[in-house]
């Protein structure tokens, strides 16, 4: 053994990496580099691997000098500093340089996704921040790190099951099933598989911020309607007898916000700040039908005359509506509501006015000495028309007065 001297291995880990001539030489080495890292970083580091140096007896060609010991040492040693960590639902996910850094991080985090500042912040997620050594190439930035807690968050998914169809998946998971298929653009539902694997939402951040706050908002009251109904109108006629007002109320939410997106509200109490007025409409309920029983559905009497000639057969021939008596120049009034539709003469029935009531209803009145009326105008009930006249195939002054329903005549003494 007469070549064999004291040498030193240097062992990492407890792994021999290389052997040297002398201990401090090894020493100085690792020294020197744990030197350099804390130059290049600003911070006092320490190694993270265990480092051994003891005496083995070997051949002393097997020695390294100091270079090649610095190369073979190099790569294989990594570095940490006394930093901290922010711990996720208790697991270390963001490293620190301190643990200022790690507050600083929480708080911006915080104040990004702050709507109202009398609000309570809170993260959904357990966070802790914890300090101890952490590795010198896993320190981020305080920027880095509110970038990544968004872009490198969690993908919530569905592993599709036997007897799934698309709808089922998106009303379980609360989802529409647009959505279900906007996120998952190469999905094909009529070749969905067992076992698939589809996206539930978009990138969910590593911590969500709960902003939970008070906020008072203004709102409308809408002014209610109130239906009167008016037996002196027509079916099918309104008018608004009261504009209405809307009213105005502060109403107190309680919001939570995810992220700056408001995901729940709730409604505390409310005041009214102003009352509402009430929109109040009269709507007709006149019929007019062929009935003397139907008490809401009386025409006026056109003119003051007597019946002198009934509706019916008359003399062999058809008599289209009844004839009222009365000197000529005695007013004719219209029987209802109504629109003119006719106001001249026509063929025997001489000067004649029509007037439409709506619902396939006319009534005529012909033989007039003057018409007082025009075709499009709006007549009410009782408005004087014109005046009983003998124009047109007629024997003397009377007023001949029909009741049309859909073109075809009625007996007019069952609607007076
Ligand atoms: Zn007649």
């Amino acid at each position: 053994m007469t070549n064999a001297q004291n040498t030193y291995a240097v062992k990492v880990d407890g792994k021999t990496v290389a052997t040297v001539a002398g201990a401090k030489q090894a020493e100085s080495v690792i020294n020197q580099l744990i030197k350099e890292k804390s130059e290049e970083i600003g911070r006092q580091v320490s190694l993270v691997q265990e480092l051994e140096i003891s005496k083995v007896r070997l051949d002393r060609k097997a020695v390294v000098d100091k270079d090649t010991l610095r190369q073979i040492l190099y790569p294989l040693l990594t570095y940490s500093l006394e930093g901290a960590v922010v711990k996720v639902d208790g697991k270390a996910t963001f490293a620190f340089e301190s643990i200022e850094e790690a507050e600083e991080f929480l708080e911006k985090l915080k104040e990004e996704y702050t709507i109202d500042p009398r609000g309570v912040i809170t993260f959904k997620e357990e966070i802790e921040v914890v300090e101890m050594p952490v590795q010198v190439e896993q320190v981020t930035t305080v920027q880095t790190a509110l970038a990544e807690v968004k872009e490198k968050g969690t993908i919530p998914t569905y592993t599709v099951k036997e007897g799934d169809t698309l709808w089922d998946i998106a009303y379980g998971n609360n989802i529409p099933v647009e959505k279900l298929e906007e996120l998952n653009p190469d999905f094909k539902p009529e070749l969905m598989q067992i076992g698939q694997v589809l996206r539930l939402s978009d990138i969910q951040p590593i911590i969500n911020v709960v902003c939970t706050f008070e906020k008072t908002v203004e709102e409308k009251i809408p002014a209610p309607v109130e239906v009167k109904r008016n037996s002196a109108m027509l079916q099918g006629q309104s008018k608004v007898v009261q504009q209405g007002e809307d009213g105005l109320k502060e109403v107190q939410y309680k919001i939570v916000a995810k992220n700056g997106v408001v995901t729940d509200k709730v409604a505390l109490g409310e005041t009214v700040v102003k009352e509402t007025k009430p929109r109040i409409e009269e709507r007709g309920t006149r019929v007019l039908v062929a009935s003397r029983d139907f008490g809401g559905g009386r025409l006026a009497k056109p003119s003051a005359g007597a019946i002198v000639s009934p509706f019916g057969q008359r003399w062999g021939r058809m008599h289209t509506g009844i004839d009222l008596g009365g000197p000529n120049g005695s007013p004719v009034v219209a029987a209802e509501n109504g629109t003119v539709v006719r106001a001249s003469w026509y063929a025997g029935y001489g000067n004649c006015v029509d007037v439409s009531h709506g619902g396939g209803m006319v009534t005529r009145y012909a033989h007039l000495s003057k018409m007082d009326v025009s075709v499009g105008q709006s007549v009410q009930r009782g408005q004087v028309i014109g005046a009983i006249g003998s124009t047109g195939n007629t024997t003397g002054p009377h007023l001949h007065f029909e009741v049309l329903v859909n073109g075809s005549p009625q007996n007019p003494a069952n609607y007076l």
